[in-house]
């Protein structure tokens, strides 16, 4: 342990966050030696995964590739249940994680973070929470989260609803009984399209408000065979490194060989029915190369997906409005669904188009939309989040000069490798803006973030370095660099949460890096290898840094 324990608020490492993120930080922290917490806003572990336990939530990465690989014991000892974890296993995982590696005891629970600013004279992170408590830092690291801050959508009289109320990303513990009531779903993302069918079997019925058609491919979920998993367990070790080489860091999904452009229109059908037989989002776009640069060879994927919604569902009209036709497939998160389409064809499922018929207002007892009432006992926000920066800009962040952080990413975040942002020394991001994140397996890219924080603290203690920050030329590149690499793409040409196109007034900026975690990863390992290129450090020459590398003043 270092010596800046002397005061109960002080610390070496400050983290904002316990979910993935911040429980792997927190353990790399312990075996570095260095005193840290944790600050939770939740009662308990699992950060967007403690939040979103709507019913039907669950992982749309396979479980076995959706863990940490940092132990193998703990990879080994683990048992998942299903194919796609539910919500309730993830939690009961990170909760183990947290209870095995004796994390629990510096995580401080029930605690929102508000303020963070950065005093350039004592190069420390001073942080205030809701009710008012202080804690100091040498290091912050912002283990917030993507999917975290929860999108209230402005409509005209929601506030006034007198039924049940709730949204996806704030579901309450007392899991509610829909059983007998006319229940309300608005939105048709990743979250409604797992809730709806559940929703649909309790409820005496259900509208559903779509504004947007998604693209929905099954999942296919299953128990776990158990051969299967002793067989993936057997060779741990060498699938992980395996899936470390692929840009979303999943293994058994071979990249693919072929162009859609050079196969026949029979072959391309055979290919997307295998997957659809499959199952899984990342199975689905890798048919072929060149899916998600090339218009023409997308249509081919999409154009299958809407001949499989009109055969499946037998309302014609149903049927068309669930056909998604303003964006190219994969450009939104592909959902993933079991009985999604099939719902439709339920007597108790009504879906509603608020495209062609939006929404005039809600009353106390229902939605009114330009051509119909709905009478409703509950209602159901599935109208996601800010993402990537909701999170950071909940919080007052202000680094050198009492810069805003909200102020400076106004039109868009700004970073270097997603990890740092100039003038906000000793500040590290993990996993958001700027780097794979949400566009790969988020347990790796989260694992790489935290390892290559983890060795430049290491690099810092090991040479007497007090401050870390980024260059904002090394910004500047790197910025224009993820936007270059997702302008290649088709990505950015659809309104998606990664742009920040669902909420109101904010920058339109695609920022996840979607050049691979496996390039990024070298990018990122090369940077630190080169002597940490782009990056600044100031020494400990300070008299109250020279005694210890993380020596506070009092
Ligand atoms: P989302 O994908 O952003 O979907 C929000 C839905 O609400 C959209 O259909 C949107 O319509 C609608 N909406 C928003 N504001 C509205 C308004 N004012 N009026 C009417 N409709 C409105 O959110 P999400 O479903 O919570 O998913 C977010 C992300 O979380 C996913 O993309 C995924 O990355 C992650 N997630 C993952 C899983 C999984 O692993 N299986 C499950 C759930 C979530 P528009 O499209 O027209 O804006």
């Amino acid at each position: 342990m270092s010596r800046s324990s002397r005061k109960e608020n002080l610390f070496d490492v400050l983290i904002i966050g316990a979910g993935f993120a911040g429980i792997y930080m927190l353990k790399k922290c312990h075996e570095m030696g260095l005193r840290a917490r944790i600050l939770e806003a939740a009662p308990d572990v699992g950060g967007t995964w403690f939040w979103n336990r709507y019913p039907g939530a669950r992982c749309d990465v396979e479980s076995l590739e959706y863990s940490y690989s940092f132990s193998d014991e703990l990879q080994r000892e683990w048992v998942w249940p299903e194919r796609y974890s539910a919500q309730k296993d993830i939690q009961r995982y990170i909760r183990h994680v947290a209870e095995k590696f004796s994390l629990l005891d510096d995580i401080q629970f029930n605690t929102r973070v508000v303020e963070a600013h950065y005093k350039e004279d004592q190069r420390q992170w001073h942080i205030k929470c809701h009710d008012g408590a202080s804690f100091i830092g040498t290091f912050c690291i912002m283990a917030t989260g993507c999917l975290s801050s929860t999108h209230m959508p402005d409509i005209a009289g929601i506030e006034g609803f007198s039924g049940s109320f709730y949204h996806t990303g704030q579901w309450p513990e007392s899991e509610p009984d829909f059983s007998g009531m006319r229940v309300g779903v608005i939105g048709t993302g990743s979250s409604a399209v797992q809730l709806i069918p559940i929703i649909a079997r309790q409820c005496r019925h259900l509208y559903v408000f779509q504004r947007t058609a998604n693209f929905v491919v099954p999942a296919h979920n299953r128990q776990l065979d158990p051969d299967v998993e002793a067989a993936h367990k057997a060779n741990y070790p060498e699938r992980r490194r395996q899936s470390r080489q692929t840009p979303f860091c999943i293994g058994g999904h071979p990249a693919p060989a072929h162009y859609a452009h050079e196969a026949s229109a029979e072959e391309r059908n055979l290919m997307y029915e295998k997957k659809w037989q499959t199952g899984g989002a990342i199975s689905y776009l890798y048919s072929y190369k060149e899916l998600l640069v090339d218009p023409e060879a997308n249509e081919t994927a999409g154009s299958f997906v809407r001949q499989k919604i009109r055969s499946i569902v037998r309302d014609p009209r149903t049927a068309e409005d669930l056909c998604p036709n303003d964006h190219y497939i994969g450009t939104k998160r592909l959902c993933l669904g079991d009985d999604y389409y099939e719902t439709y064809n339920r007597d108790n499922v009504t879906l509603v188009n608020i495209r062609t018929s939006p929404i005039r207002q809600v009353t106390s007892n229902g939605i009114v939309t330009d051509d119909d009432d709905y009478q409703l006992d509950a209602m159901i926000l599935a109208t996601g989040f800010d993402a990537m920066t909701g999170s950071l800009f909940a919080i007052d962040i202000r680094g050198r000069g009492s810069a805003a952080l909200r102020e400076k990413w106004r039109y868009g975040p700004l970073t270097y490798l997603g990890l740092m942002t100039a003038g906000f020394p000793n500040l590290f991001f993990v996993a958001g803006s700027g780097s794979p994140s949400v566009k790969t397996n988020m347990v790796c890219a989260i694992e790489q973030h935290v390892e290559w924080i983890s060795g430049c603290i290491q690099h810092m203690m090991a040479n007497r370095l007090a401050e870390i920050s980024c260059s904002e030329d090394a910004e500047r590149k790197w910025t224009d660099h993820v936007a270059e690499v997702g302008n290649a793409t088709l990505y950015p040409t659809a309104k998606s949460w990664y742009s920040g196109d669902n909420i109101p007034g904010k920058s339109r900026v695609f920022t996840p890096y979607v050049g691979g975690l496996d390039v990024y990863r070298k990018k990122c390992d090369d940077v630190a290898s080169s002597g940490y290129t782009g990056f600044r450090f100031i020494g400990s020459e300070d008299r109250r840094l020279r005694e210890g590398f993380f020596e506070v003043s009092e």
